[in-house]
This record gives C-alpha cells, sequence and structure tokens, in this order.
C-alpha cells in the first residue's frame, strides 16, 4: 500500500493477492453458468467450489448460503423478506439503535410500510443484553435484528444468548444477524450464533467490492429477493458475479488459513492502544473492543473530522466513525450517551493481522502532532 498508514479496516480491506489472481482467473474464464457447454459448466464448478469454501467457514451447507452484491443487500433481503414470511404473526420489530445503516434504514423504511420498530438503547459501553431484548418482545413480534460486531466500537453483542431468548419465546420469530464485521473476526464459525439469517460482505474481508452472501437457515422460507432466470436456487436471479465469487472465495480460504489471525490482529490494537495513551494524555477509550479488529478512542476538545482529514493529509487513513456518517455525529456514540466532546473528537481505529508496530507508531506520532498543531475548543 505504498507509504499508506491505514487503519480503516472496517470501512474496508486491501484485497488480497489470492483474491486477485483468483478473480483475474474468473475473468479470463468467462463463461455464463448457466449455459450447457463443457467451458460455462467450468464456471459453474468454480462458483459452487467458492460456495463450498464459504459456507465451510460458516460452518453451513453450502445450499444455506446465497451471493449478494454486497452485506447491505443481504441485509435488505433478510428484513424486508423475512418481514414479510412472518407478516401474519404481526408487524413488530426489535432491532437495536446501534445498528448499521444498512439495517436501520431499512427498519425506517419498513416503519413508513406500517411496522413498528423497538430499537434497544445501549449501555454507555455499548453492550445491549439478551434480557433487554426478551422484555421487548411481544406475541406480534415478527423479526428481530442484532448486529454481531459493532463496526464503531467493535463490542460483539451477545447474539447467541439473544437466539435464545427469542426462540424461547416463540420460536416463529425469525432472528437476523448482521456479522458483515463479525465474518472470520471471531472465533466462533457464525452458523452456531443459532440464527434464521446471517448477512456478510466480502470487501471486509479481502475480497473486492460487489459480492455479499446471505445465510438462510435450512427451513426457512424467504420469498425470491430478485426474479429472473433462477440463479441461487431461484431466490436471488441474475447472471453469477463469477469474478467476484472467485475472489471471495480466495479471500476466505486465504484469510483461514493465516495462523492466529485474531491474536495477532488484538495484539497490535493492543500494543497501538498503550502507545496512544502513553502519548496522548488527553485521550479516552471509547471502547477498547471485544472483537480484535476494532476499537473507540477520543480526543475531548478536537473536532474528529478535522483530525481526521490532518491525518489524511499525512497518508494516515483513520476514520471518525462509521464511513457511512459522512461528518454526521455517530449515532452509535450518541445512543451510548456520551458527552458532546466525546461525541465530537471521536475516532474509530481498526486493524489486520498484517497492521504493523512501525505503523503504529506512525499513526501515534501523526495524531500527537494533530493535537499539537490544531487549536482544542476545550481547555
Ligand atoms: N453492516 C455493517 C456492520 C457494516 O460495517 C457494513 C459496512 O460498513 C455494512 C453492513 C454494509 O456492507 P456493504 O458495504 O458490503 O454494503
Amino acid at each position: 500500500m505504498n507509504d499508506l498508514i491505514y487503519f480503516d479496516y472496517a470501512a474496508t480491506t486491501p484485497v488480497k493477492q489470492e483474491a486477485m489472481d483468483a478473480m483475474a482467473d474468473a475473468l479470463r474464464h468467462f463463461g455464463n453458468p448457466s449455459s450447457r457447454y463443457e467451458y460455462a459448466r467450468q464456471a459453474a464448478q468454480q462458483v459452487k467450489e467458492n460456495r463450498a469454501a464459504i459456507a465451510q467457514a460458516f460452518g453451513c451447507a453450502p445450499a444455506e448460503l446465497y451471493f449478494t452484491s454486497c452485506g447491505t443487500e443481504s441485509d435488505n433481503w433478510a428484513l424486508r423478506r423475512g418481514a414479510e414470511l412472518n407478516r401474519r404473526r404481526g408487524r413488530h420489530i426489535v432491532t437495536t439503535a446501534i445498528e448499521h445503516a444498512a439495517v436501520l434504514e431499512t427498519c425506517k423504511d419498513l416503519e413508513r410500510e406500517g411496522y413498528e420498530v423497538t430499537y434497544l438503547k445501549p449501555d454507555r459501553a455499548g453492550r445491549v443484553t439478551a434480557g433487554q431484548l426478551a422484555a421487548a418482545l411481544r406475541p406480534d413480534t415478527a423479526l428481530v435484528s442484532m448486529m454481531l460486531v459493532n463496526n464503531e466500537t467493535g463490542v460483539v453483542l451477545p447474539v447467541a444468548d439473544c437466539v435464545k431468548a427469542v426462540k424461547a419465546f416463540d420460536s416463529a420469530i425469525l432472528f437476523h444477524c448482521d456479522a458483515v464485521q463479525g465474518f472470520l473476526k471471531v472465533p466462533q464459525p457464525l452458523a452456531k450464533l443459532g440464527a434464521d439469517l446471517v448477512a456478510v460482505s466480502g470487501h471486509k474481508v479481502g475480497a473486492p467490492k460487489g459480492i455479499g452472501a446471505l445465510y438462510v437457515k435450512k427451513g426457512v422460507r424467504l420469498r425470491p429477493w430478485l426474479t429472473g432466470g433462477g440463479q441461487e436456487d431461484g431466490l436471488r436471479s441474475g447472471t453469477e458475479a463469477t469474478a467476484q465469487i472467485a475472489s471471495f472465495g480466495a479471500a476466505v480460504r486465504a484469510a483461514a488459513a493465516e495462523p492466529n489471525r485474531l491474536e495477532r490482529t488484538a495484539a497490535i490494537k493492543e500494543y497501538t492502544l498503550r502507545q496512544l495513551k502513553a502519548a496522548l494524555p488527553r485521550l479516552e477509550v471509547i471502547s477498547a473492543g471485544d472483537a480484535p479488529h476494532i476499537c473507540a478512542v477520543t480526543l475531548p476538545g478536537y473536532k474528529s473530522e478535522v483530525v481526521v482529514r490532518v491525518l489524511g493529509d499525512r497518508g494516515v487513513c483513520v476514520s471518525s466513525g462509521s464511513a457511512c456518517h459522512k461528518g454526521k455525529p455517530s449515532h452509535v456514540f450518541a445512543a451510548m450517551g456520551l458527552p458532546k466532546p466525546w461525541l465530537d473528537g471521536a475516532l474509530r481505529l481498526s486493524f489486520s493481522p498484517e497492521s504493523a508496530a512501525e505503523e503504529a507508531d506512525a499513526l501515534v506520532r501523526a495524531l500527537r502532532d494533530a493535537a499539537d498543531s490544531l487549536f482544542p475548543t476545550l481547555s
């Protein structure tokens, strides 16, 4: 990545070499998997093998995994078709106030269609409990949607416990989990969560943008999301994105084979936090993150957009929250009830197993210089 100091892996990840090679190969072998001659059968076989590789990392059967164009599409499919599937039960949905916009905006749209949505508030640490969720369930609850790893705090939500609480209340309630930040970032395979629907995205795990997947547990009968030629078992028509699928499969295989990737990611995050605290006495940790790759800090008195810009000018890439905020204060940190100076100064740092201590040192130096050169709005 040349001289870039990159600490924004939760926004997107560099495309792994294996994923690029697999993509180039799939582009050269351009057959349509639905065509009937041998050349096309190779493309179909490639899609099959990559679905199987991703399913293995997921801990599910290949037939339970449907390719989509991104995590946002997977979330939309799950929420809209999931709510529809259970419409007879009622029009109540439970989610959390700290979901990604892909879930929150879809819930808002469902509200406009007549659904009622309960947004569970997190505590000051960004946590939501199974007890809170259980208390929000109602006889007319059709669907629950809870993310696995929060993309701004790195907090891991107790999804498996929440699934148990929901199913104990009524097994017919569908449970969707946005695991876009959790795939290959938590030790257990995602199918073990017990959720009915799980969304993931390729570009967070070393594949290019433009590919995602939705896990649909066997027996959950969602209506087709895209109608047409009947691809993806008739549920999501459209000629398969063979090159993106090949690179998604290659990225997942490569990540799964990396030794100690979670431990290495957690170690560099801990190192960075230690160095930051030593160099910047004003810096506060909002969340050290349970997931190995994300943490959130704040420089109260500073404006994070300005800090991010100054760092960016020096080739240091961090985020003032989710990349989707575009300068708006984070709804996640606001829901946690952080004081305004903390909200204004919030930064998200996110890591990969390849992040190096020298890069962390460069980040710390750049942040200290930025803080020295900028005028804090508070004394
Ligand atoms: N959900 C979460 C938690 C995310 O972090 C993101 C992306 O940042 C998405 C959903 C959307 O995924 P995609 O960019 O693939 O649409």
